[in-house]
């Protein structure tokens, strides 16, 4: 694993290529909160220069707002991009990038096991655009090449929510490049510490900040990296006009946390496979869908792992009562934050299957996805065998 990565040396000035820059008077250690929806003008002539782009400087907080600014140049730099986005959720981001990229008849190629409201954006509303969507088993590079050609969007998630399971980025941005397809990854997982998929060649990056970037369960916000290419096409098609403009404060939310992302990385990545390798070895676990076990498509890009998997119990253990028998690991969606969560699958196998990402694609009912917190691995293991033990039939 690389050395820890320091992220310090960026100050909070808010260097900029929207607006100028704008170091804090005061020298604050910490960015001020632009709690603001509207800048003022002096005069008319500074209202038209900014309006013709003669000049720059927030005009209204939908577009533009200084806090949101410095984080969007923060996670610009941390994947090596040129322009970032910042969005009120992963949704938001991921909707918007979408959006950006596809009109009516056009397909989009991405991968099975993709996050369940990802999926759900294909089969409720893009589908509705005439959109088509193929889902292929991105650890077959060889599939995921061959579904290419003639499409206008590849998809990707690295790894896949639920199941982990892994693509070639390298491989698929290269022959989506020839074919003329706009690749995009959803780095939420491995955050852009352990993968840089633009390094890889993939066009744009997505992030539901509200996972190891927010990284305290308080936050709810998104982003979009890539070229200035691509995020001007974002910026100027769709971002303003479905308005899910992350808010000041959640920014700084963000951008607080983002100190500490190192650092809390670095304790997923360790504790996570200390679980991990202690659920391989458990008589009554029989498959874990951890990466750094299951490189399928052979070509892992992490430089590290997040804490974030998922193991399948045997048929001696009752799902329901496991979950329930867990004590320091509590029931709960999302992840990235400082709580050790469960979900069984089985809880969400029950909903539609047509909208159900889960059912469609055969995800197990012994299925117990994982997120390791800040919690030791001892403490988590033991909480584990305790409750594996309690459930036993
Ligand atoms: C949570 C999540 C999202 C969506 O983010 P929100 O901020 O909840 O909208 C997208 N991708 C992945 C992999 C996620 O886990």
């Amino acid at each position: 694993m690389n050395e820890t990565p320091r992220f310090d040396a960026y100050r909070h000035a808010i260097p900029d290529t929207l607006m100028p820059s704008t170091s804090d008077p005061f020298d604050a250690a910490v960015p001020p909160i632009y709690q603001t929806s509207l800048f003022l003008f002096d005069s008319y002539k500074e209202l038209e220069d900014v309006f013709a782009g003669r000049s720059k400087k927030p005009i209204y907080s939908r577009g533009d707002n200084p806090t949101v600014r410095l984080l969007e140049r923060k996670i610009a730099e941390m994947e090596g991009a040129e322009e970032a986005r910042a969005f009120s959720s992963g949704m938001g981001a991921i909707a918007a990038a979408v959006l950006a990229f596809v009109g009516p008849g056009d397909r989009i190629v991405t991968v099975r096991h993709v996050y369940s409201d990802a999926f759900r954006f294909f089969e409720k509303v893009l589908k509705r655009f005439g959109v088509v969507v193929d889902y292929i088993d991105g650890t077959d590079t060889q599939a995921m090449l061959a579904a290419l050609p003639g499409a206008k969007l590849a998809y990707l998630e690295n790894p896949t929510s639920m199941v982990f399971e892994l693509q070639d980025l390298t491989a698929i941005a290269e022959a989506a490049r020839r074919h003329g397809v706009v690749t995009m990854v959803d780095n939420s997982w491995a955050t852009p510490l352990y993968q840089k998929p633009l390094a890889s060649g993939i066009d744009i990056v997505i992030h539901a900040a509200s996972k190891y970037l927010g990284g305290q369960s308080d936050t709810v916000a998104g982003l979009v990296t890539g070229s200035k290419a691509h995020i001007d096409r974002i910026n100027s098609e769709i971002y303003p006009y479905t308005g899910a403009k992350l808010a000041p404060f959640e920014a700084w939310l963000v951008l607080r946390n983002l100190e500490t992302l190192p650092f809390r990385m670095r304790h997923h990545h360790e504790a996570g496979l200390e679980v991990a390798s202690w659920l391989n070895a458990h008589a009554d676990v029989t498959n874990v869908m951890h990466p750094a076990f299951n490189d399928h498509a052979g070509k892992c890009t992490f430089s590290g792992f997040g804490g974030l998997f998922s193991f399948e119990v045997s048929d001696r253990i009752d799902v329901a009562d496991f979950v329930d028998a867990l004590r320091v690991i509590r029931i709960g969606v999302s992840w990235g934050g400082p709580e050790s969560l469960v979900v069984p699958a089985r809880a969400a196998l029950s909903i539609s299957p047509e909208t159900n990402v889960f059912a469609r694609f055969g995800v197990s009912d012994r299925t117990i996805r994982l997120n390791v917190g800040l919690h030791s691995a001892m403490e988590i293991t033991a909480d584990l065998e305790q409750a594996l033990a309690a459930a036993k039939r």
